[in-house]
């Protein structure tokens, strides 16, 4: 599949940060982890994964903002030390949400970005906060934000000095509910034509069916957004959250060679150019005998 590439452009304005989480590398920026930090072997077993599949970082929630107070809160600042010894073992940068300013300090000091959920978006006061962090940003849409919304909220933070801001379409709430929400791409195309910000896609939450997440990377990649986050637990069914729409390493894998993303060596890449001229030299032979 072509990917369109306008991710080059932009090179020159991306930070050192930026391009430590892959922005600016002419390819998708894709972000893998599990939904929660459950324990030690369960984020190192993914960051492994998600390192040998091509991720350019890691995500994983230590705070976690669930619907029920009855479910699975995340580890907290335990979490977070089992991030940074995930960073350590695998050189992948960590992506983890800051849910209240109150937590923002020890956030900051275990991420190298902080992200902002769905439901926090119009959190004004986090959103000036984390402007104030220093850090890149990803920041989620929120669940029923229109896209000016979204970019007023986004505003928040670049208002108080940090332009490092990477907005995240992970769906929204419409009548559907066959899907968990509706992944709303045309609103991530309009909001990086209008911000110039980079934008990338979150097929996890807003499809919450794993079955679903390859094509929507697809179609999310085809459109010209700048990466992907993606979910991705060693055992999804005995996930302490989201198990329902979390990827097997090995699917994660096989979508990320989907994509063309795999990592490969000179060797594989020339194989497979190899491969791939030879098909178009085999095209090109059958359409001039039919001319
Ligand atoms: C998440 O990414 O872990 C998350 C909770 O997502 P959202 O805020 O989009 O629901
Ligand atoms: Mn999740």
């Amino acid at each position: 599949m072509a990917v369109i590439d306008n991710t080059t452009e932009k090179t020159a304005e991306f930070s050192e940060q930026m391009r430590a989480l892959g922005f600016g590398a002419g390819r998708p920026v894709m972000i893998a982890g599990p939904c929660s930090v459950e324990s030690e072997s369960q984020i190192l077993a993914a960051a492994t994964a998600v390192k040998a599949a091509g991720a350019t970082a890691l995500r994983g929630g230590a705070f976690k903002p669930r619907t029920s107070h009855r479910s699975f809160q995340g580890l907290g600042t335990e979490g977070l030390r089992l991030l940074a010894a995930a960073r350590a073992a695998t050189g992948l940068p960590v992506v983890t949400e800051v849910m209240d300013t109150a937590h923002l300090d020890v956030v900051a000091a275990h991420a190298d970005v902080l992200q902002i959920g769905s439901r926090n978006m119009q959190n004004f006061s986090l959103l000036k906060e984390v402007g104030r962090a220093g850090l890149p940003v990803v920041l989620k849409r929120g669940l029923a934000a229109t896209v000016a919304e979204w970019l007023a909220a986004a505003e928040y933070i670049t208002a108080s000095g940090n332009t490092q801001v990477i907005l995240c379409e992970r769906g929204i709430r419409t009548f559907e509910t066959y899907t968990r929400n509706t992944f709303d791409l045309s609103s991530a195309v309009v909001a990086r034509q209008l911000s110039g910000l980079p934008v990338i896609a979150d097929p996890s939450h807003a499809a919450g069916r794993r079955e679903l997440i390859a094509p929507l990377s697809r179609a999310a990649l085809a459109a010209g957004l700048d990466g992907l986050m993606i979910e991705v637990h060693p055992d999804p069914d005995q996930a302490l959250s989201d198990n329902e729409q979390q990827l097997t390493p090995a699917a994660f894998g096989t979508l990320m060679a989907d994509l063309n993303l795999a990592p490969e060596t000179i060797e594989m890449r020339l194989e497979r150019l190899e491969a791939a001229i030879r098909d178009l030299q085999a095209e090109r032979d059958r359409l001039q005998g039919r001319a």
